[in-house]
């Protein structure tokens, strides 16, 4: 145990070692801890800018944020499914962005099921944005697919929901981490 303090020795900013400085202003031991100084300001201030983009984001653009992320993960998911309501292949293009994520009550009209797995399906371009969504054939698919039950579930949900600021960031970035995983789980055998 050292007993003998020299006056003039501090903590190091980065490791807390005591140590003597030999100029003044220096917080850091060593080169070592100054490298990791600078790095550790770098991390921080990457985080303050991400801290400060975040903040200004509105409402609509959380929506748009968190929708794109959910959208992508029903597009993974239901990846090797036929359309939801036409039982066709999903579409030609071997990318992700080939065919659309469906929504079988609308966003526009029922904003509270945006973010609804059970309400939203892989369905082809054409079926999506060009045949009104297709309901009625998009209702048989569906209840072949999750039950009548859950279906009625969904068409009798009509409590109005309000998204907040949390709630959309804590959407967007599970759907972020559930499509990673959904990727990392269906990469074929043999492949990095
Ligand atoms: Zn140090
Ligand atoms: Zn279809």
């Amino acid at each position: 145990m050292l007993t003998y303090k020299n006056p003039k020795a501090k903590p190091c900013g980065v490791c807390e070692r005591l140590f003597v400085p030999v100029r003044l202003m220096m917080v850091v031991c060593s080169p070592a801890c100054a490298m990791k100084k600078v790095r550790q300001a770098k991390v921080q201030e990457r985080a303050k800018i991400k801290t400060r983009k975040e903040a200004i984001k509105t409402i609509p653009d959380l929506i748009k944020e968190a929708q794109r992320e959910f959208n992508g993960y029903i597009r993974a998911r239901d990846a090797a499914q036929p359309c939801i309501c036409c039982g066709r292949p999903l579409g030609d293009a071997p990318v992700g962005g080939a065919y659309d994520a469906g929504h079988y009550r609308s966003t526009g009209s029922a904003s509270h099921l945006r973010f609804n797995e059970d309400n939203c399906h892989a369905q082809r371009k054409d079926c999506n944005r060009y045949g009104a969504g297709r309901a009625v054939d998009y209702r048989i698919g569906l209840v072949s697919r999750i039950g009548l039950a859950a279906v009625e579930a969904l068409e009798s949900d009509n409590a109005p929901h309000k998204w907040t600021r949390e709630e959309l960031i804590q959407i967007r970035d599970t759907y972020r981490a559930k499509f990673k995983a959904l990727k990392s789980n269906s990469k074929p055998e043999g492949q990095a």
